[in-house]
């Protein structure tokens, strides 16, 4: 008979075989390959003992009842959806683990005095529709008008998706009231470095990062790029130029705040051309929503005074503003206290990711465990977690299990 680890890694490698495509991962909400994965976690959910159902918008949930009925439950979980080219372990490693946990403890003869939902969400990355945590965001409340008629690529609305393309359309949805549940736990990859220089198998996070989405452009003017003096030249994306790095230097002047530039666009975008504006997006994050906005301050202030020092209209437009997710300090410290039961540390990190947990956090308290992952990487193919460590959270979680209350 294989171990629980075993079981586990062979899971992690079935779940990262169901894709839309021959030719790397990718399963997206409600797509062919996404019914694929939620039947096998069903399935396995069912070897468990627990009584499963799907919602309408794909979510999958087993419940395992506790030993006293009235106690709430404790959900746990992550999604089985992934980004285009995915690694294996981003989402799936969070379910896969949770049902690990739980047979680890039904092998030792533990039954937990309070039930316990596994959770997994058909959607987090958002890669069909742009709309990222639909799965978890759809546990909490129903999805209004305006996200249900946000389309993909090929027009489908997401009203139409549920309704032709859900295995279940007319399932009662998976909701949760506030206060209903004890707690959301999920464990995740870190999709990070700091665990690897730590030297750490896992770490317990602290809260999850606020987020800032803007997009700045500078217009100067475009003019012939022989024939005009440096000195009478009005260079949008010079101009930019120096924006970002003073957005870079910001970012490095005040840890953990990160400052990052994805996206610019020129324009005319000629080579005998001067740009004549420049636009481009910036993506700021911090835990601490107070210095996030100062941070967003103080760039503001410093891209006016850029411009004007070189002629330029600056504007500024927000697009997204996403406040920190604090974890719960009591079953925070419950995890930390598992952690240094297993591993012996107690390291503690604010997750720049976003996470289901942000959603989560509407109806009850959260906690995150995160897993090393090699190198960090993660949204790609190479992405890869040991099994020691995933051997090792397996047994945090145990711990965790068995440290709740009644
Ligand atoms: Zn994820």
């Amino acid at each position: 008979m294989p171990t629980l680890l075993e079981t586990a890694l062979s899971r992690l490698d079935e779940l990262g075989q169901i894709s839309d495509s021959p030719s790397h991962l990718v399963r997206t909400f409600l797509s062919p390959a996404s019914h694929q994965a939620a039947a096998k976690i069903v399935a396995w959910m069912t070897v468990l003992g627990m009584e499963t159902s799907q919602a309408p918008d794909g979510t999958v949930r087993g419940v395992l009842p506790g030993e006293n009925p009235s106690a709430s439950p404790l959900l746990l979980g992550s999604h089985y959806d992934t980004v285009i080219d995915a690694g294996k372990y981003d989402g799936a490693l969070g379910i896969i683990t949770a049902l690990a946990a739980l047979e680890a403890l039904q092998q030792k003869g533990v039954r937990l005095p309070y039930p316990v939902h596994v959770l997994a969400f058909s959607d987090e990355e958002g890669t069909r529709f742009q709309t990222t945590y639909l799965g978890s965001h759809s546990l909490t409340a129903p999805l209004d008008a305006q996200t249900l008629a946000v389309t993909d690529a090929s027009g489908t609305t997401i009203a139409q998706a549920i309704a032709r393309d859900s295995p279940a359309p007319h399932a009662p949805p998976i909701r949760y009231a506030p206060g209903e549940a004890r707690g959301y736990l999920e464990l995740h990859i870190e999709q990070g470095r700091v665990l690897e220089e730590a030297r750490q198998p896992a770490c317990v996070v602290t809260s999850i990062a606020g987020q800032s989405r803007l997009t700045a452009t500078l217009t100067g003017r475009a003019d012939h790029a022989g024939t005009t003096p440096m000195a009478l030249r009005r260079d949008a994306l010079t101009g930019a130029a120096a924006c970002i790095l003073a957005a870079e230097s910001l970012a490095r002047s005040g840890p953990p705040l990160v400052i990052t530039v994805g996206k610019i666009q020129i324009h005319p975008g000629a080579s005998n051309s001067i740009p004549q504006s420049a636009t481009f997006t910036i993506d700021l994050r911090h835990p601490i929503d107070a210095t996030r906005l100062a941070s967003l301050e103080a760039l503001h202030a410093s891209f006016t005074h850029i411009a004007a020092e070189r002629g330029l209209e600056l504007l500024w437009q927000p697009v997204q503003d996403h406040n920190a997710t604090p974890c719960d300090p009591a079953l925070t410290s419950n995890l930390v206290v598992s952690l240094a039961a297993i591993t012996e540390s107690t390291l503690t990190l604010p997750s720049g990711a976003g996470h289901d947990g942000v959603m989560m956090t509407k109806i009850c308290p959260i906690a995150m465990l995160f897993v090393r992952c090699r190198d960090g990487l993660s949204h790609h193919p190479d992405e890869f977690a040991s099994s020691a460590d995933i051997e090792t959270s397996i047994d945090i979680l145990v711990h965790f299990l068995q440290s709740l209350p009644a």
